[in-house]
């Protein structure tokens, strides 16, 4: 039986900051929106995981989030974006008309079920409603918001106080008066405590390990970014599970923590060993009594629609410049090294590239060009 499905070079599946950033690249290359490439995307708007943001964090809490790239000849740069603005609609309504300036047409709400190889070597990306996109490329763009880590820890299940994990927060308000215990050791765990401590009648920070500041001016911070995508990078070609960042890096004092600090809101509890039905016994079996647990213990790729092509990311799959080196034809973007918004947009140029490579010679892993420098040049790769 002849297969029916629509048929296209590639399909880019997620628009946030990666997906969207390919399909840029792709455009630039040569391919049509929506004819040659087709970007899918489960969320009802634009913004990525940050259409699903709580409310109560504000685009000043936000880490520095880089432009994408365009963003300035289609007048929707990040910069001078109102700080107090929730950081959901300061995002979603750029990357709206960032879609809308390029012409990206993205479908959605589109939620891909399945990527599996079809007969003669093609991908079939399956949809919730049943229908399929026949393609020679996938590029895989699906963040983490959808898989935070869940927890261990014993006792979950006794528990008869409120537990929720990062994305099933709404707001603070529905904290109050409650004695909350918030776990984790990174940037949404520390953002947790400062929005709930007016809340709260009572909160306790636990964490596993001591969380590592690094004073702004030292070195260590300085290359707290580079050091972070160097381990992700390293992680991700070794095709090992990506690790956490906070606990390899370390975090850097910002004016947030310092102003935390100074409030006494950074003095950590040890992380707990068991939940009982109303609170948390500790190692030396002191009891803490809560009536909710804020899990914050950061996020896995979400790789659930690749799982038919042996992807999984608790397993670790090897990923080399974007491309998964043992299933041709896959791309991961912002995957890795390429978590960050700023290393989102360079990833995406060379998925773009390598795809069309891919497209054109057949050869997997892509063959890299050969650098040209003109004479003087420093061969920057931005
Ligand atoms: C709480 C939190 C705060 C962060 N803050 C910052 C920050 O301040 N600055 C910074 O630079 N980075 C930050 N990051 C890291 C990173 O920039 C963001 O997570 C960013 O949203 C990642 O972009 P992305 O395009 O990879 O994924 P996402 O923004 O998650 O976009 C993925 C898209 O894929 C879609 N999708 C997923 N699965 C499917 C499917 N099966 N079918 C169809 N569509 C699908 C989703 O609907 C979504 O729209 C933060 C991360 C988290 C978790």
């Amino acid at each position: 039986m002849t297969d029916t499905s629509e048929a296209l070079s590639i399909v880019v599946i997620g628009a946030g900051q990666a997906g969207l950033s390919v399909g840029y690249h792709l455009q630039r290359q040569g391919l049509r929106p929506g004819t040659d490439f087709l970007i899918v995307d489960a969320g009802p708007h634009a913004g990525g995981a940050w259409q699903h943001r709580w409310e109560s964090l504000r685009f000043g809490d936000a880490h520095a989030l880089a432009d994408l790239p365009g963003m300035a000849d289609a007048a929707v740069t990040f910069a001078g974006a109102p700080s107090t603005v929730p950081a959901s609609e300061v995002v979603s309504s750029r990357y709206g008309a960032y879609e809308q300036h390029f012409g990206l047409r993205v479908r959605r709400p589109a939620n891909v079920r399945s990527v599996e190889r079809a007969a003669g070597g093609a991908l079939r990306v399956n949809f919730d409603d049943g229908t399929a996109v026949m393609a020679r490329v996938v590029i895989g763009a699906t963040g983490t918001w959808r898989s935070p880590r869940q927890p261990t820890t014993p006792g979950t299940e006794v528990f008869r106080g409120r537990q929720l994990t990062t994305p099933e927060f709404t707001s603070p308000a529905e904290f109050a008066d409650l004695r909350v215990g918030v776990v984790g050791g990174g940037a949404s765990a520390l953002g947790f405590v400062r929005e709930l401590a007016p809340h709260a009648a009572h909160l306790t920070w636990f964490t596993r390990a001591p969380v590592r500041f690094l004073p702004v001016d030292s070195q260590p911070a300085k290359e707290f970014g580079r050091e972070s995508v160097r381990l992700q990078d390293e992680a991700a070609r070794a095709g090992r599970p990506l690790p956490s960042i906070v606990s390899t890096t370390g975090m850097p004092m910002t004016a947030h923590l310092r102003r935390m600090r100074d409030a006494g809101l950074l003095e950590r509890t040890p992380m707990f060993t068991r939940l009982v039905t109303d609170g948390a016994v500790m190692a030396d079996g002191t009891f803490t009594a809560l009536d909710a647990v804020l899990w914050a213990l950061g996020f896995e790729a979400d790789l659930g629609p690749f799982e038919p092509l042996g992807m999984r990311a608790r397993d670790g799959v090897a990923v080399e410049a974007g491309h998964v080196l043992a299933v041709p034809g896959v791309f991961l973007a912002g995957y890795g090294p390429q978590a960050s918004t700023i290393s989102a947009n360079r990833g995406a140029r060379v998925i773009a590239r390598d795809a069309l490579r891919f497209l054109d010679d057949g050869q997997w892993p892509p063959v890299p060009p050969t650098p040209v420098r003109a004479s003087g040049s420093g061969g920057a790769d931005d």
